[in-house]
């Protein structure tokens, strides 16, 4: 009698540990920033207009990542190249979406599926709790994170986290990784801090429960293990033509 394989655990079980040549490693991958994947409302302002993609637009960029060879990764797969070397696959960018609106999971998910693509979902965790119509529900999160997309957190609440208490830090940054781990069985290991906010307090609790990296919103393209819990992002405008994306990506 064979042994049954291990079930397949996505995220890995736990952190690679960083070889000798981790400090040396540098990696140049565009980790795209959207939110809204949707045509923003007749009255919008113009912030959420620029944080709109319409879902063709958003047709015609994965449509372009497609032709033109680029694969989607996760956090975990650039973690796991910077730490051990893991091979990336040809062309990688991220994908990541920032609140949890409920338009990526009725717009961006079925076209990320469509492409056979992944994506990471930054998540607040009590304005899923809410019941809040404008963002996804657990249910939602949970068919995304068995479809193979990363389900990763973006506090509890959404404030500004710079200047705070450790209580209130840990209560915002504990609270969303129980949450996530007990909606989807899955435990996340990265974060987006709200509003791209975060001082060295901030820094610190998150390493303390096991935060392999964080994102903000600084612009740049480049990823080491030194920098992981500040790692730049190349945000994609809503607006922009597919010619603007391909400049992002290239
Ligand atoms: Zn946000």
């Amino acid at each position: 009698m064979s042994t049954p394989a291990p079930l397949p655990v996505n995220p890995p079980a736990g952190r690679p540990a960083p070889d000798v040549d981790a400090p040396r490693r540098v990696l140049t991958v565009p980790i795209l920033m959207y939110h809204y994947i949707s045509v923003p409302p007749p009255d919008a302002d113009k912030y959420r207009v620029d944080l709109s993609v319409s879902p063709d637009m958003f047709d015609q960029q994965l449509a372009y990542l497609a032709e033109n060879g680029f694969s989607t990764v996760s956090l975990y797969a650039l973690l796991e190249h910077l730490s051990i070397g893991a091979p990336l696959p040809p062309r990688p960018v991220v994908l990541t979406f920032d609140d949890g609106y409920r338009d990526n999971y009725e717009n961006a998910f079925p076209l990320l599926k469509k492409y056979g693509f992944i994506g990471t979902f930054f998540v607040v965790s009590d304005f899923i709790n809410a019941g809040r119509p404008e963002y996804m529900t657990w249910d939602m999160v949970r068919e995304m994170a068995e479809a193979g997309m990363s389900i990763e957190s973006h506090s509890r609440t959404h404030p500004d986290l710079r200047g705070r208490s450790f209580q209130f830090l840990v209560w915002e940054i504990l609270g969303p990784i129980e949450a996530i781990t007990h909606h989807t069985g899955r435990r996340p290991h990265f974060f987006c801090y709200p509003a791209g906010k975060y001082d060295r307090d901030v820094i610190a609790v998150l390493e303390s429960v096991e935060t392999w990296a964080a994102v903000t919103t600084n612009p740049g393209r480049r990823q080491t293990l030194d920098t992981a819990m500040t790692w730049p992002r190349v945000r994609v405008h809503g607006g922009g033509s597919l010619r603007d994306f391909a400049r992002l990506v290239n």
